[in-house]
């Protein structure tokens, strides 16, 4: 068993690095990729102890970023992979820290949005939340904390998701440029969780991420909690069809996603096999 997405509380997950890495390899798993929102800390923290756990850790990252869809445009998760030999470049996490930096003003004004709609909550209390980042994941526990709501997924849909009244847009970078940005330092960019794109034609889903590949999108998210047998076969069969790589995980924040388990998702939903890590990291050593 393997699980190539998961978030450690220097995003917004509540598993410190140690407390994943120990609950990964006390559970059989034999490989795992951190992919923290927008930062490595938590990968990087959670290195020293893999090694004496002997849990293969794969460097990963999750990143936020936006399509042009039609007349509108989507916002699209985009994971990396690898991003070389020591570690990521110091160009690569320069383009993070810029990342980081719209993450920190999309909090701001995400505050004061919430402020006018009749929310009494201020930055430094869901900056307490969290670590190397603030995300929307913290903004909903201290709106649990405060009794505005009594649940995460009450907090996001009455508050915090895009069709929130009070949500505010992040200034994120477009899909093709942070492609670029992988490839250039040495990683993988596979399409996070296709489901959330949220298509209703599989037709036009399909041409969507034809789209992406022509951008040079390398892999798809096959197996994921959110996705149905149904989804993983069409993800699958997608794959096939326009050539490209394979991955998969749980998206495992902890108590912040609750019902969902490290390695095997929501009732077992995802299981992930060793191949297509082997698969990923193939593609990654050949790349040019
Ligand atoms: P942010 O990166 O701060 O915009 O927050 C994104 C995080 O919020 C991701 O981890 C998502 O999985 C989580 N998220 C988005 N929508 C929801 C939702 N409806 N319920 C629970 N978590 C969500
Ligand atoms: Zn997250
Ligand atoms: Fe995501
Ligand atoms: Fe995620």
């Amino acid at each position: 068993m393997i699980d190539l997405h998961s978030h450690t509380n220097e995003s917004d997950g509540t598993y410190t690095p140690r407390e994943l890495v120990e609950a990964a390899a006390s559970i059989g798993i034999e490989a795992l990729g951190i992919t923290d929102h927008d930062t490595f800390a938590g990968y990087e923290l959670a290195v020293p102890i893999a090694r004496e756990r002997g849990l293969d850790l794969v460097c990963g990252i999750e990143l936020s970023t936006r399509a042009v869809f039609g007349h509108g445009q989507k916002t699209v998760h985009m994971l990396a992979f690898f991003l070389g030999e020591g570690g990521p470049s110091s160009d690569f996490r320069a383009w993070v820290a810029e990342l980081l930096a719209s993450r920190r003003d999309r909090n701001i004004r995400l505050i004061r949005s919430l402020n006018e709609h009749g929310v009494d909550i201020s930055l430094g209390e869901v900056e307490a939340m969290g670590r190397s980042l603030t995300g929307r994941p913290h903004f909903a526990r201290v709106l649990m904390k405060k009794g505005y709501v009594r649940s995460i997924d009450e907090a996001f849909r009455r508050y915090l998701a895009e069709s929130a009244p009070s949500y505010v847009e992040r200034d994120s970078p477009e899909i093709g440029e942070a492609i670029l940005e992988v490839a250039k330092g040495g990683g993988i960019s596979v399409l996070a969780h296709p489901v959330r794109l949220g298509f209703r034609k599989p037709e036009e889903e399909e041409r969507f991420i034809a789209g992406l590949k022509d951008l040079g999108l390398r892999g798809i998210e096959v197996w994921h909690s959110d996705h149905s047998a149904a989804d993983t076969a069409r993800y699958f069969d997608i794959s096939r069809r326009l050539g490209l790589l394979r991955s998969g995980g749980t998206d495992f924040h902890g108590a912040n996603k609750p019902g969902l388990e490290l390695g095997t998702g929501r009732n077992g939903n995802v299981h992930v096999a060793r191949e297509v890590l082997d698969d990923l990291r193939a593609s990654a050593a050949m790349a040019p």
